[in-house]
């Protein structure tokens, strides 16, 4: 099946406390977008690949990509306000005869390359399957500071990315989602909507997403685990 991998990497990195989306931030003199795209241009369940980046760093990102050396055909596209909005513009870009399309987030670099082959081939099978990991913490819900009840944990799973869906299942989940100016934080809850059953792929935690400060310190000893192999 013909498989397109929208990365979304159109953020602006208000919680990372920095001026440069976090996306644009180096690893090891690289930036961390380009660590993540590695990933999916050595996979061999995907087909190509489109990039959003905010419209500020369009020139960076294609610089930064084609200046990588990556095998595949990998365009870079506006993205938008809001993740969602980003992923919309993303889908307006895809190759004809696509079949399947795996969403990813542009700050989750460590995405283990076999997991995105076990998510894309799942989701090939059932039409709808995403990455998660089982929760160690405990999950309390909370009003202001206040508990209010404890969530039980064997009914809970951290979501990652990637989220792969067949592409008519996608779009039809997008365009309900617009309708109904409903906003998610993933593609996952916009399918859930839909009532369509989605298959959870056991994820890595090394599947980690780069957002606040202390997140670069664990991606560094990441990466000097990855470049030791
Ligand atoms: O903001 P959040 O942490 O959910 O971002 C997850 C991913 O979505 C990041 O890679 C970020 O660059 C991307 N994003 C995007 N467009 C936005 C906001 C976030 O592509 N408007």
């Amino acid at each position: 099946m013909k498989v397109g991998a929208i990365i979304a990497a159109a953020g602006s990195g208000r919680r990372m406390k920095s001026d440069r989306p976090k996306q644009l931030l180096a690893l090891n003199g690289t930036a961390i977008i380009v660590h993540t795209i590695r990933k999916f241009d050595a996979c061999r369940a995907i087909d190509y690949i489109i990039v959003t980046a905010p419209r500020e760093s369009l020139d960076e990102v294609s610089q930064l990509v084609n200046s990588a050396g990556f095998k595949k055909s990998i365009v870079v596209v506006e993205g938008g306000e809001r993740r969602q909005d980003s992923v919309s513009m993303g889908l307006k870009h895809l190759q004809p005869g696509t079949e399947i399309i795996a969403v990813h987030d542009g700050v989750r670099p460590f995405v283990p390359v076999e997991d995105i082959e076990n998510v894309v081939r799942e989701a090939e099978r059932s039409g709808a399957a995403i990455l998660a990991v089982p929760i160690v913490e405990t999950v309390k819900q909370a009003e202001k500071d206040l508990v209010q009840s404890t969530l039980t944990r064997e009914h809970l799973v951290f979501a990652q990315t990637p989220q792969v869906f067949r592409t008519e299942i996608l779009k039809d989940a997008f365009e309900q989602a617009a309708k109904d100016e409903y906003y998610g934080t993933d593609e996952s809850s916009l399918v859930e909507r839909l009532g369509h059953p989605i298959a959870i792929v056991r994820g890595s935690e090394r599947n980690i997403k780069i957002t606040r400060p202390t997140d670069l310190t664990l991606a560094r000893a990441f990466l000097e685990e990855e470049m030791g192999k």
